[in-house]
This record gives structure tokens, C-alpha cells and sequence, in this order.
């Protein structure tokens, strides 16, 4: 599993500042989530292929989220794609993008297809043989939902050598990887786990923004080995953060604490900091494994 942070500030793009988007690289997915102005210069200066995204997840409507994305899907169609692409956000993101793209006269030539979103409740929005992606309701000033990119549990690796020995028709191979007992030649029931072994643990990965500090998504990222949890302010900020529903850096390591996260990631900073050493220093009082996310940055976990 491969994040690279194309930006992780909030409100506006700065000189060497740039508004949130990533690209979740998991099972063979490009999974872009949000797309802040420059997400396509971000693309190009990271040497990330445009084909290769299939998949954008847009968290909500406010513009440091998604301005990016109708020149994108713009860019796209100079490029000449044909590849369907597939849209994820709250309701109202197909008018907004589809009245510049009518104004312009400019429809694509590939297929987009919006998928809106309106629950308040977490839902199943993407599912393959590999990896599934859930919503998780935020609370924000507008309507939110951050996503929950999971791989499936794998299939049981057969240990070749033990399965000979057991004297077992290649029939049965199939079941053995589904993890089943099953007869040999001789007709003697062999336990699985004698055979075969454990599937590769599946990752997981919650992305987290923007949110006031929201304590029922703990159940949804419950064991994730990567959080992103925006961290908009430090404390000393508390009460911008609650008039505005954004988090500070101590409320997202009370989140990943409680959830019992792998990696805590930082990011959605307010650029009224002079570094960004505090939000580490900060979220470590609650939670020790905390990285901080900085533009252009690369994560293999
Ligand atoms: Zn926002």
C-alpha cells in the first residue's frame, strides 16, 4: 500500500503550499482522493500516469477539496482518454462539474459517471474481487464523508511440498485456498492448516478530513493500519476549531488511540504555523506512532 500526498493544506494554495489530494496506490488501484486546485501539476511533478486513475473520492464541496477537479477531468479529455471514470462525492457534485463542462461546450469523450452521495450513515460505495471502499460520515460545515479503502481477505497459500506429501489431487487445490479440509487419494481428511498457509494480512487505510472531533467514526476504523486525521489547528487554536469543525492535532490522536490505528497520519494544516513540528509533538501526548504528512510526500506501508 503506497500514499503519496500531493497536498495536506488547508483553505488556499500557497507558493510551496497545496490544498489536500492523494493517491492511495492499493491491490493494483490508483484511488484519488480529492482533488484541491493543482492536484494535476501535483500528478505530473509526482510522475503519476492519468490513465492509471479510474477511481476520484471527493470528501466534500468546499473548493480547498475539489477545485482541481474539472480541470482534471478536462485535461483527461485533451489527453484523449476513453477509460470510464468513475466520480465519488456528495450530491451536487455532478451539477457543479457538468454546468462548466455545458458552459464550454466541452463534453468529455469517455464515459463519467457520478456516483452521489447522501447518507449519513457509512455505506458500501466501491467493491471488486479485491478491495472494498466504505464512506465514514464526518461532521463538518457541509455535508462529508471521508472513505475506507480495505483489501479483502486473500486466499491461503498452498505449501506445495506439504500438499505432495499429503497426497492430494490437484482437484482440490481451489478448496485447500479457500481454506477447507479436505480428502486425499486415500480418502483421509487433512486439516488445512497441516497444507496450506495464512493469507497476507489485508491492509487498511481511513481518510479523515475535514472533521470536528467525531468520536463514533472509532467503530469504522476500528484496527486500520493507516489513519489519515486532519489536524487543522493545535490546541492552543481549540475554539477556532470548533467554530469552524475542523480538529486540532491532540483530537486526531484521541481518535487513532481509541480506533488502536497502525500509523497515525497529520495533515489539513493551517498554514498560520510556522512549522509543523508542534502537530507531532502535540499528537504524541495521546499517541506514539504519528507521521506527518507534507506535500510530495510518499508512504509505503
Ligand atoms: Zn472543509
Amino acid at each position: 500500500m503506497k500514499l503519496t500526498i500531493l497536498g495536506c493544506y488547508s483553505a488556499t494554495p500557497r507558493a510551496l503550499n497545496n490544498t489536500t489530494s492523494q493517491v492511495l496506490e492499493i491491490n493494483n488501484h490508483m484511488f484519488l482522493i480529492d482533488c484541491g486546485e493543482g492536484t494535476q501539476v501535483q500528478l505530473r511533478k509526482h510522475r503519476i500516469k492519468f490513465n492509471r486513475i479510474k477511481h476520484i473520492f471527493i470528501s466534500h464541496l468546499h473548493g480547498d477539496h475539489f477545485f482541481g477537479l474539472v480541470g482534471l477531468i478536462s485535461t483527461f479529455r485533451l489527453l484523449t482518454r476513453e477509460t470510464d471514470l468513475h466520480i465519488y462525492g456528495p450530491k451536487g457534485i455532478k451539477e457543479v462539474i457538468t454546468l462548466q463542462m455545458k458552459l464550454a461546450d466541452s463534453w468529455t469523450n469517455y464515459n463519467l459517471i457520478f456516483h452521489e452521495l447522501t447518507s449519513k450513515k457509512t455505506k458500501l460505495v466501491f467493491e471488486d474481487d479485491k478491495v472494498v471502499v466504505h464512506t465514514i460520515p464526518l461532521n463538518h460545515r457541509v455535508y462529508t464523508n471521508g472513505f475506507l479503502f480495505k483489501e479483502k481477505e486473500g486466499e491461503r497459500k498452498l505449501d506445495i511440498v506439504a500438499v505432495e506429501n499429503a497426497n492430494i489431487d490437484t482437484a482440490y487445490f481451489r478448496k485447500l485456498k479457500q481454506g477447507f479440509d479436505v480428502e486425499n487419494r486415500d480418502g483421509v481428511l487433512i486439516d488445512n492448516k497441516k497444507v496450506t498457509k495464512p493469507a497476507k494480512k489485508p491492509k487498511s487505510y481511513a481518510f479523515c478530513s475535514d472533521t470536528m472531533f467525531k468520536e463514533d467514526i472509532v467503530p469504522i476504523i476500528k484496527n486500520v493500519d493507516v489513519l489519515y486525521h486532519e489536524s487543522t489547528f493545535l490546541e492552543k487554536h481549540a475554539n477556532l476549531a470548533l467554530k469552524t469543525k475542523h480538529s486540532t492535532a491532540k483530537e486526531a490522536a484521541k481518535i487513532a488511540k481509541h480506533a488502536n490505528v497502525g500509523t497515525l497520519v497529520l495533515g489539513h494544516y493551517s498554514t498560520r504555523y510556522d512549522g509543523l513540528n508542534a502537530f507531532k509533538e502535540e499528537a504524541q501526548t495521546v499517541f506514539d506512532n504519528v507521521e506527518l504528512s507534507e506535500d510530495g510526500k510518499v508512504f509505503n506501508f
